[in-house]
């Protein structure tokens, strides 16, 4: 079996088959696993058992505090973790590793031929053509397998995001929803000693998506609460378009961003990737280990019924913010409290008027 990147999801699904005694090889483009962090940090409580391993861990997470465009602030429970990215991710390779997973960084795929089942990756070494059984296409949210087998781009939240200093310890994530942040929401996220402060908007915004953030950094050291040096600057996309519509092509399975498993509206996705990079491991081995002719579509329909409703609700609320911000509505709290998670209005119906 053969795995496209070692992010939650390619590293889950190599473990999970590797565990199993599958032959696994995988590959990752960056030089050094998780780096550089693209991610806000924050895990759900439920993934704990993967915030185990040494320097993954860094703070627990317990509330929510929603800012509306009046000011007015809600609080919600919210249970988490706040990890360090790089060594979750990290910790995760090296369970596949240990579990027999051949690991190759530095090392991208370059071409497909999906007809033949032959990938050609290109690493230090050169280029190099590996013919697999099963591909485990775990490569993010702009996937090169996905393009080079032909399937549409996913639509996309563009993010910038600044870790900074915290000044006042807390154990709730801010969340601030206003029409300066059109098609997503401002957040910090604590840290331990540190904060992630960021922002999400619509890929149209992206030339505009410094002065927002810029403002947020220059209120929140006047308000005492964080510092104002920044330590380090991310960004990336996040897919937003919900599921693909197959998971698995022929002997090709989507897992994690590349699936588009990504909460429309929250933009989080470690457990989904994990949840579904174990699960591509499982039904790789069902298929290749055991003969079991439908494993894949098991896969297929295991994940659409975990996932699918939730990712489903989550897109047609960014439609309705998307109409909202046409119709220069986002400035009102009631359209905002019906697109977040942490109002009631969210999950009543109908969504469009
Ligand atoms: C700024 C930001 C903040 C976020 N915050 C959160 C958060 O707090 N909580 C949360 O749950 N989610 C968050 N997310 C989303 C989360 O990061 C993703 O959903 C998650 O990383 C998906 O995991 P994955 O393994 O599917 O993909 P990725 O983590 O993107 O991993 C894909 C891997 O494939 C590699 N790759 C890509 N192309 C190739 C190739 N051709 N050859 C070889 N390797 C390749 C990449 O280098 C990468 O390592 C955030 C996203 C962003 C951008």
């Amino acid at each position: 079996m053969l795995v496209i990147g070692l992010g939650p999801a390619g590293g889950a699904a190599a473990a999970a088959a590797a565990k199993r005694g599958l032959r696994v090889v995988a590959i990752e483009k960056k030089k050094e696993i998780g780096v550089p962090v693209q991610c806000a940090e924050f895990i759900p409580l439920p993934l704990a058992r993967h915030a185990q391993a040494p320097g993954v861990l860094a703070q627990r997470i317990s509330g929510m505090k929603s800012t509306l465009p009046s000011g007015a602030v809600t609080a919600a429970p919210f249970q988490g973790l706040m990890v360090d990215r790089a060594a979750f991710d990290q910790a995760l390779a090296r369970e596949a590793e240990e579990s027999g997973a051949v690991l190759h960084v530095a090392t991208r795929l370059a071409e497909l031929s999906a007809a033949d089942s032959t990938a050609v990756v290109r690493g230090a070494r050169g280029a190099l053509a590996i013919a697999y059984r099963l591909l485990i296409a775990a490569d993010g949210p702009h996937s090169t397998v996905a393009n080079r087998i032909g399937l549409p781009a996913f639509d996309t939240v563009n993010t910038r995001q600044y870790t900074v200093r915290l000044m006042k310890s807390s154990t709730d994530t801010d969340i601030w929803l206003s029409e300066r942040y059109p098609g997503g929401y401002a957040w910090l996220f604590p840290k331990g000693e540190y904060a992630n402060l960021g922002l999400g908007m619509d890929p149209r915004c992206r030339a505009a998506m410094k002065a927002p953030l810029d403002a947020l950094h220059r209120q929140l050291p006047d308000e005492g609460r964080i510092g104002r040096a920044i330590r380090f600057r991310t960004g990336g996309a996040i897919p937003v378009g919900g599921l693909r519509k197959r998971l698995a092509v022929g002997n090709i399975v989507f897992a994690g961003d590349a699936a588009g498993l990504t909460h429309p509206i929250t933009g989080a996705g470690i457990a989904a990737a994990i949840v579904s990079g174990e699960r591509a491991g499982e039904a790789a081995h069902a298929l290749l280990a055991t003969g079991d002719e439908g494993a894949l579509a098991d896969y297929e329909a295991d994940i659409r019924d975990q996932f699918e409703h939730t990712i489903a609700r989550a897109r047609e609320r960014r439609r309705w913010l998307e109409r909202a911000w046409r119709e220069q509505a986002l400035g009102s709290d009631a359209v905002q409290r019906r697109g977040w998670i942490a109002f009631e209005e969210y999950f009543r119906e109908p969504v469009c008027a």
